[in-house]
């Protein structure tokens, strides 16, 4: 899309009026057709191409505003898993992710030695007589709440566990996962899996890097200085930006600055990105 709406006045956001101002735009624009929330992609030069600076949304059903063809980073790899049995019961080690790309919540080998609960077959703390826990990583349970919206709400049972089975989360998956949309003052007691849309993204002059749903009344996940670089490296990508309209998943107690919620995460491997690339 070349242009949007920017929902404060409602005047249309052109490109060339979001690059001389985005302070005022980012986070509070949205498609004109369908009003899902938009995102500015830079224009830029490939020995193959020159792209110009567009939107790009998650747009609704049967809109056909866009202008560029938009591609998560799990269709390709067919790493979807979207065919668990809906009794399946889910565990995570967080040291454990041993996968590629940004599967991998964070590269540890340390504890690559160190069998889990489930290999050692000793305990089975978790699931039923018939469904038997999955071992996944967070950008796993991530692909399934994205691309299917009943994932969430079927009967499965979810553990987290961190250093040394240190468990940071257990209960029932459709009590424990929270979409960003659905944050109140009730979460900031306890730990949750937090989810949805990053659709406004920037750096603080103090080195925070926010990941904002939207605007700044809307939730946000923040992260001190430092962990951006951290971010960078381990889920392998060259710039902060290239998360702009990703899905996040993150795991943390929740706080309030005001009414805004804002989810701290203190190390990456509480959090996982969904990423969405514009197809060439
Ligand atoms: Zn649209």
């Amino acid at each position: 899309m070349n242009e949007s709406r920017f929902v404060l006045t409602n005047e249309i956001c052109t490109t060339q009026h979001y690059s001389n101002d985005k302070d005022r735009y980012r986070g509070n624009i949205v498609c004109l057709e369908c009003e899902a929330k938009a995102w500015f992609i830079k224009g830029y030069d490939t020995d193959k191409m020159s792209r110009k600076a567009c939107f790009a949304a998650h747009h609704k059903e049967g809109c056909e505003a866009s202008t560029v063809g938009l591609e998560a980073d799990d269709v390709l790899d067919g790493n979807g898993e979207t065919t668990d049995s809906p009794s399946t019961d889910i565990y995570i080690n967080l040291d454990n992710s041993k996968e590629h790309s940004l599967y991998v919540s964070e590269d540890n080998s340390k504890f690559d030695d160190e069998p889990s609960e489930w290999t050692k077959g000793s305990k089975c703390a978790l699931g039923n007589s018939s469904g038997y826990p999955l071992k996944k990583s967070l950008r796993q349970l991530l692909t399934n709440l994205c691309r299917n919206p009943e994932y969430k709400d079927q009967d499965r049972e979810i553990k987290i566990v961190a250093e040394n089975g240190r468990i940071v989360l257990e209960g029932q998956l459709k009590e424990k996962v929270v979409h960003l949309t659905e944050i109140n003052q009730s979460h900031t007691s306890n730990v949750w899996v937090f989810w949805g849309p990053i659709n406004n993204l920037y750096k603080r002059k103090n080195g925070e890097l926010w990941l904002n749903f939207g605007n700044s009344h809307e939730p946000s996940v923040v992260l001190d200085r430092g962990l951006d670089t951290a971010v960078i490296n381990n889920f392998k990508i060259k710039d902060v930006g290239e998360l702009d309209g990703s899905e996040i998943l993150v795991i943390g107690p929740v706080g309030f600055r005001g009414n805004q919620a804002i989810i701290k995460p203190a190390f990456t491997k509480y959090m996982t990105f969904r990423r969405h690339r514009v197809k060439e």
